[in-house]
């Protein structure tokens, strides 16, 4: 039986479902049943949070373990939101498999919506729609670890041009590169982020014209080169809770207090 489903905030206890939950039934299946049946030993009666990726938590009590699945009732819904105040949509060429994981699970901890991949002229990695579906399991566990009830979208790969000519024309528009302007000369307080990080080989000259023309501000983060994941973590953190920090603790939900 398991024991502490009293504050309903230890990562073991929440679990995404595979549905919108829109009714009083609930379940759970796959990987999600197996953690929650063999690996957490759970009874019929025990409470755990479930997820659906639509921003609210729901407080649910098992009801029956089959051999595949398991039946809940959901109890209580609560909207819990913990996303940025602007959405922010970062482009990257992806780096190698397991720095990719690693990558997203930290943009799903700065609160990124959306990651979409770039094929560019100098990417050497072209994630599969299998890789993709892979990084889809990362995010979900992420956002079990550090509370979010959105879920980060990891989009198919696109060219780059398409990324740099089709952003919404109230974004602001940032690419990393070493030779740009420093963030501080950069306006800030757009409706959301468009963001852009190269791959290990960098940009080609007329990829940098091209983000120009279409209104992208290209942005030095220092004077060292940076691995793929540190730009894309630099340039989350600085807008995502640098740029913002105040309007965040005032306008959302508190953050989780177990961690
Ligand atoms: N030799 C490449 C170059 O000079 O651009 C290095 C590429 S770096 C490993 C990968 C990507 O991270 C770059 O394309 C850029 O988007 C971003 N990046 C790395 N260091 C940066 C810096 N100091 N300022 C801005 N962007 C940076």
């Amino acid at each position: 039986m398991l024991e502490v489903w009293g504050t309903y905030e230890d990562m073991d206890h929440r679990f995404f479902v595979d549905h919108p939950i829109t009714s009083a039934q609930a379940i759970l299946a796959g990987s999600e049943a197996h953690h929650l049946q063999h690996v957490l030993r759970g009874s019929v009666g025990d409470e755990v949070i479930l997820l659906d990726g639509s921003g609210h938590e729901f407080v649910a009590r098992v009801t029956r373990l089959a051999r595949a699945h398991v039946e809940l009732v959901v109890l209580e819904s609560r909207l819990v939101d913990r996303e940025l105040p602007r959405e922010m949509v970062m482009g990257v060429a992806l780096p190698k498999a397991d720095r990719q994981r690693w990558l997203i699970e930290k943009l799903v901890e700065l609160g990124v919506a959306r990651v979409v991949p770039l094929r560019t002229q100098r990417s050497v990695v072209h994630p599969d729609q299998q890789s993709l579906v892979k990084l889809q399991r990362s995010v979900k566990e992420a956002s079990k670890q550090c509370g979010r009830t959105r879920l980060l979208e990891v989009a198919e790969i696109v060219p780059l041009a398409d990324y740099l000519q089709t952003t919404p024309a109230s974004a602001s528009k940032w690419i990393a590169d070493p030779a740009g302007t420093s963030p501080a000369s950069i306006p800030t307080g757009a409706s959301s982020y468009y963001l852009a990080v190269g791959p290990e080989g960098g940009w080609a000259d007329d990829e940098l014209s091209l983000a120009r023309a279409a209104g992208w501000h290209a942005v030095s983060l220092g004077a060292r080169i940076l691995r793929i994941e540190t730009a894309c973590l630099v340039l989350a953190a600085l807008l995502g809770t640098i740029y913002h920090r105040g309007t965040e603790d005032t306008e959302r939900a508190s953050p989780r207090k177990d961690l």
